[in-house]
C-alpha cells in the first residue's frame, strides 16, 4: 500500500493484503504443518510451519506495522518472546532491568537464565541515571517495562535509550501494559519491543501469544533464526485470533482509558481508600513523563484500601461481582487481582514490599463495560469493609 496510514487504520490494514488464493479478506487459518513442493526447494514460499506459516506471517506484518517497526515475530507466549530476546546474549553478558518487573519475567531471568550464565541487575529505572552505576564492559542489554506492574511507575524510555545508545547497549521494552496505541518505544529509541499479546493486543482473554518487533535487520535476522531454531511459535488459530483482536485495539484502548480515568478519580475520592496508583494523577511521581510519552494513561490501576491487610484485600476481591478475580489483564472484561498472592507470588516478600507490592494492594484491569456498573461494583465491595 502506498498510503501512509495513521495508527487507527494500521490496526486494521497494516501489512495486510487479501489472501492470494481466493481473495479472503481475513487471512485464512492455515492449519497445516507442511507445504507441497514441485521439486526439492521449489515451492510457493512456505516449507514447514515452524519456520513460516501464512496466518502467522499476516500477524507478524500487522505487529510490525502497529509498533512502527520493520520486522515482527510471533511466539507461543509473551514469556517465549522474552526467552528469544535473552538468547541474543551469551554467557557472561549482563542485563540491567527494573526492580518492579512482571513476576514471570523476573522468574525467567533469575531462575532460568542466571543458570545459563547471564547476570541481571535490578535497579529503580524511574531514575535513568541508575543504569550508569551498573554499566560495565559486559553490559549488553537494558530490559524495561512501563508503566510497571503493578505499581504503575513510569520509566522515561527516551532518556534510557540515550544512555543505551551512548554505551552501545540494546534497549528492549516490554510494551504490554501500554500497547502501541498509547506508546511506541521504537520511536523513543528502543531496539526491540516485546508484547504479551495475550493482553491488550488480542484483547479478549482467549489466547496466549507473544510478540517482538524491531527495525534492526541485524537483530531481526538473529530473532528469525532463534524463532525457528528454538521453535516456540504460536499455532495458526492463535495467530488468527490475535490478528482479529488487533483490528479493534484503538477502539478498545480508548474506552479502557476513559473508564480507568473515571474509576481512578472515584477511588481517590472514596473514604475507604488509602492510595491509588495511576499515572494520570498530576501528583503521580512520573506524571510528566507519562503525559509526554503516552497518548493516555492506560487501563490499569492499583489501590490500597484504608487500614487493610491481607485479609481485607482478599475480602474485597472476593466481594466484587462484575470484576472477575483472575490473573491477566487487557481483556474487554474487567478483572481484579491480588498481586501479593497471585502475579507476584513468586517474588520474595521483602523484595516485593520494598517496591510497594504490599499485602493489601489490589490491581484492576479495567474493561470496556458501562463504567457506571463498574463503579457500583467497586462501591458495594468497599462497603463491606468495616
Ligand atoms: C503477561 C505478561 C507477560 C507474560 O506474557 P505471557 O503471554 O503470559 O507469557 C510479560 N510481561 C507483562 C508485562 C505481562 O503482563
Amino acid at each position: 500500500m502506498k498510503l501512509k496510514l495513521h495508527f487507527n487504520s494500521k490496526t486494521i490494514h497494516g501489512g495486510q493484503t487479501p489472501d492470494k488464493a481466493y481473495g479472503a479478506v481475513m487471512p485464512p487459518i492455515y492449519q497445516t504443518s507442511t507445504y507441497a513442493q514441485k521439486s526439492p526447494g521449489v515451492h510457493l514460499g512456505y516449507e514447514y510451519s515452524r519456520t513460516h506459516n501464512p496466518t502467522r506471517h499476516a500477524l507478524e506484518k500487522s505487529l510490525a506495522s502497529i509498533e512502527s517497526g520493520t520486522y515482527g515475530f510471533a511466539f507461543g507466549s509473551g514469556l517465549a518472546a522474552i526467552d528469544a530476546v535473552l538468547k541474543l546474549l551469551n554467557p557472561g553478558d549482563e542485563i540491567i532491568s527494573t526492580h518492579d518487573l512482571y513476576g514471570g519475567s523476573y522468574r525467567l531471568f533469575t531462575k532460568i537464565f542466571e543458570g545459563f550464565g547471564l547476570f541481571f541487575h535490578f535497579v529503580d529505572l524511574q531514575n535513568s541515571e541508575a543504569i550508569l552505576e551498573k554499566i560495565n564492559s559486559k553490559t549488553k542489554m537494558v530490559w524495561l517495562e512501563t508503566p510497571t506492574n503493578p505499581m504503575m511507575n513510569v520509566i522515561d524510555i527516551q532518556s534510557v535509550a540515550k544512555i543505551c545508545k551512548a554505551h552501545s547497549i540494546y534497549l528492549a521494552v516490554d510494551n504490554t501494559f501500554a500497547s502501541p496505541y498509547l506508546q511506541q518505544p521504537l520511536h523513543l529509541g528502543a531496539d526491540i519491543v516485546m508484547h504479551s499479546a495475550t493482553k491488550y493486543l488480542a484483547g479478549h482473554s482467549d489466547v496466549i501469544l507473544g510478540a517482538l518487533v524491531t527495525s534492526s535487520p541485524l537483530i531481526a535476522e538473529r530473532l528469525a533464526f532463534i524463532q525457528n531454531a528454538s521453535g516456540a511459535i504460536p499455532g495458526p488459530m492463535d495467530c488468527f485470533l490475535t490478528l482479529r483482536g488487533i483490528k479493534t485495539l484503538h477502539v478498545r484502548m480508548q474506552r479502557h482509558c476513559e473508564n480507568t480515568t473515571q474509576i481512578a478519580h472515584f477511588l481517590k475520592a472514596h473514604k475507604k481508600i488509602e492510595k491509588v496508583y495511576w499515572p494520570g494523577f498530576e501528583e503521580h511521581p512520573n506524571h510528566k513523563v507519562a503525559a509526554s510519552q503516552m497518548k493516555d494513561f492506560g487501563g490499569m490501576l492499583s489501590f490500597v484500601p484504608k487500614g487493610a491487610h491481607f485479609k481485607e484485600a482478599l475480602q474485597i476481591v472476593e466481594q466484587l461481582q462484575l470484576f472477575t478475580l483472575a490473573e491477566s489483564l487487557g481483556g474487554v472484561e474487567s478483572l481484579a487481582g491480588h498481586p501479593a498472592s497471585m502475579t507476584h507470588g513468586s517474588i520474595p516478600k521483602e523484595h516485593r514490599e520494598k517496591n510497594g507490592v504490599v499485602d493489601a494492594l489490589i490491581r484492576l484491569s479495567v474493561g470496556i463495560e458501562d463504567v457506571r456498573d463498574l463503579l457500583d461494583d467497586l462501591d458495594q465491595a468497599l462497603g463491606t469493609l468495616k
